[in-house]
């Protein structure tokens, strides 16, 4: 069986004067739980009609942005011509790669209404061997992610393998990303591969693991001995379970790029700047 090696608490990370997330990674005792770089929970949250939610064109090189939208509605538009529109139970899944600038945020028609948004975003990183691999969009709707019953628990394999399902995220690295859901009382075991880093996020609800009770907004860092962790459900729960193999590559990182070295940031500084990861 797996143990605790933390429990980590969000902090609240301003995004405007209205808007935050809730954020446990990084924080400042823990940098990364290789490959999973940056994790950012926002919502949910009513966002009124009229009042736009929108993050303006921005590029990204060197690690895989990912968000796993719970409800409403995200729109995305990228350098490379991908225009995406997700929902909820939908992920975006984006390997930035050599560079790629985007655009992300609530469509207009959501913004006439508003509406409830919920979502987590998700920095993966690559390999130093991948970085530099071309941009591409993975547009992952609800229905092609395979869900494995559990009792009255359920499990969707967003990326990687559980048990005999896969998951259809195209990964650089071995990794597994999973949406689990656990109703009051009850309680799902998880096997991980050895070697993985493993780790989850609770969204909602609250969880005992190896006795300690886990309340939402908090991020749940496993040992690395064991290959088992048993999840109760003290009340209805939602947690995001990341396992993977650790990338033991320097990681630089400066805003919006991930690299191995101070000088690859500044490649990527001067890149953007001159327009080599194409404009929107
Ligand atoms: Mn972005």
């Amino acid at each position: 069986m797996k143990t605790v090696k933390k429990i980590i608490a969000s902090e609240k990370k301003n995004l405007g004067p209205k808007q935050f997330v809730m954020s446990p990674l990084p924080n400042q005792w823990v940098g990364q739980i290789s490959p999973f770089i940056m994790l950012d929970h926002f919502g949910p949250q009513h966002i009124p009609a009229g009042e736009p939610f929108f993050v303006p064109p921005h590029p990204h090189r060197g690690f895989v942005p990912v968000t796993i939208l719970f409800d409403g509605e995200v729109e995305h538009k990228d350098s490379v011509g991908n225009i995406g529109r997700i929902k909820g139970g939908d992920v975006q899944w984006m390997t930035a790669g050599s560079g790629v600038v985007h655009s992300e945020g609530a469509p207009e028609s959501f913004s006439k209404t508003g509406g409830v948004l919920h979502l987590i975003q998700l920095w993966i990183n690559l390999p130093a061997a991948h970085k530099m691999t071309a941009p591409s969009y993975q547009e992952i709707k609800s229905d092609s992610i395979p869900v494995l019953k559990e009792g009255r628990s359920q499990v969707r394999v967003i990326a990687g393998k559980y048990k005999d399902l896969q998951g259809p995220a195209k990964t650089f690295s071995p990794l597994s990303l999973l949406h689990i859901s656990i109703p009051e009382g009850e309680e799902v075991t998880i096997e991980v591969e050895k070697g993985f880093n493993a780790s989850y996020y609770l969204t909602k609800g609250e969880t005992i693991i190896d006795d300690y009770e886990v309340p939402a907004q908090h991020l749940v860092w496993l040992s690395d001995e064991g290959t088992n962790i048993t999840v109760k459900a003290i009340r209805d729960s939602e947690l995001l379970f990341m396992a993977g193999e650790p990338i033991n590559e320097p990681l630089v990182s400066y805003g919006p790029f991930v690299m191995n070295s101070k000088t690859e940031i500044i490649q990527a500084i001067h890149d953007y700047e001159n327009g080599l990861m194409g404009t929107l």
